[in-house]
């Protein structure tokens, strides 16, 4: 028999990353696929301190089921953190997510009705594509440059949108990040319309150049979402995350995590909670940030060194991303296929297009490896295009 599926099942794809990272688990391929931090970087024994003290201090509450928005302490913590960098917001608006790719199946679900027009960036998060995927939107994805989405263009489609969903710090993939006249150009564009305003911002505290910009919600209040994450800072495998919404909204969003997972970890929140407000999370940051940023220039200097001088790579502030642009007619895919051969892993760019391109693009991850294997990893790459061309 052949199971029917529904309607939406046939419109969404599984995550071609997701496919590569499990081809590229094995530890002699050195892969720039993922999008995983550097492992060094996540704090398993203060982790485990921290377990142990909240076990002891909050015993069974710790284990209890508790509140659908998230364990009250953390949510204020992040709120202070917005309140830092200028953003009126209160602990209200904060719902603690099951890492920040569940915000993303809470907005699809209370903002998206099928045929909706949601405009991505292109490229885009694959994996945000294929959440939306599930209720059906119309995509339309608008280009971005070195300093972000293209505003004209922008400008053509904000009519009868539901929602412009964008990364400004750090892209994934690209690793380019929204310059403040874009930003402004941005805010421009969306007063006045109807759409929400999406910025979804898991790397923006991985800065290691440049100065910090404010987010776009600090000139468009009431219009914006703003998603962020622990992953990147601590560790991607407690799946902790955030959405911070207008009071609006928060009380649909509620329950749209209400029907999928009731609430997210709650012995994880309080462990998160212990660590993010400790002395140890500021220091914590700034090794990380540290050792991306060398890590990312070490990636640019065997790139240059290495591969050959019409591939053009973006040069990212922060982040754990980079992207290389080939020559128009070659294709990223074969690349892979014959990188692969010499155990040297990437993600070729077409998957992060909405409507199919890229095809001569690539995304390289710089945070997972130390800087030895980046090079080793690069000088690889560098024979298979020697090899190929
Ligand atoms: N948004 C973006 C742009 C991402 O790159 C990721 C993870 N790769 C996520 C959201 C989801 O992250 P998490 O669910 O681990 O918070």
């Amino acid at each position: 028999m052949v199971i029917p599926l529904a309607r939406r099942m046939q419109q969404v794809r599984r995550s071609f990353v997701r496919e590569i990272l499990k081809a590229t688990a094995s530890p002699d391929i050195i892969s720039f696929a993922g999008g995983l931090p550097n492992p060094r970087f996540i704090p398993v024994q203060k982790i485990g301190h921290a377990i142990q003290d909240v076990l002891r201090d909050d015993g069974a509450a710790a284990l209890q089921y508790t509140t659908t928005e998230g364990y009250p302490p953390l949510r204020q913590w992040i709120a202070g953190q917005y309140r830092a960098v200028g953003l009126d917001v209160h602990a209200d608006q904060i719902i603690i997510t099951s890492g920040s790719q569940q915000a993303l199946d809470m907005l699809g679900k209370v903002l998206i009705d099928p045929g909706d027009r949601v405009i991505v960036e292109d490229p885009t998060y694959i994996a945000a594509m294929q959440s939306f995927g599930m209720v059906e939107p119309a995509l339309c994805a608008v280009p971005v440059d070195s300093e972000g989405i293209d505003v004209e263009k922008l400008r053509l489609v904000i009519n009868n949108a539901k929602m412009f969903y964008c990364m400004p710090n750090f892209q994934n993939p690209s690793g380019i990040s929204y310059s403040a006249s874009r930003r402004a150009e941005v805010i421009n564009v969306l007063k006045g319309t109807s759409a929400v305003l999406v910025e979804d911002d898991p790397y923006g505290r991985l800065r290691f150049r440049g100065e910090d910009l404010p987010p776009m919600a600090t000139q468009l209040p009431g219009q914006t979402v703003l998603m962020g994450s622990f992953s990147k800072i601590i560790s991607p495998g407690m799946r902790l995350g955030w959405i911070c919404a207008p009071m609006e909204l928060i009380e649909k969003l509620t329950i749209a995590k209400q029907a999928v997972d009731l609430h997210s970890e709650n012995l994880g929140q309080r462990v998160m909670h212990r660590l993010v407000s400790s002395d140890f999370f500021p220091g914590h940051l700034q090794q990380i940030r540290d050792a991306y940023g060398r890590q990312c220039d070490a990636m640019l200097a065997a790139i240059q060194r290495c591969l050959p001088r019409e591939f053009r790579s973006t040069r990212p502030d922060g982040g754990m991303f980079l992207w290389i642009t080939l020559p128009p007619k070659m294709s990223a895919m074969e690349l892979f296929k014959r990188a692969i051969e010499k155990k040297v892993a990437f993600v070729p760019g077409d998957a992060f297009h909405a409507h199919g391109g890229g095809e001569n693009t690539m995304r390289l991850n710089f945070s997972n490896c130390d800087e030895q294997r980046i090079e080793e990893g690069i000088r690889r790459l560098g024979e298979v295009t020697r090899s190929s061309f």
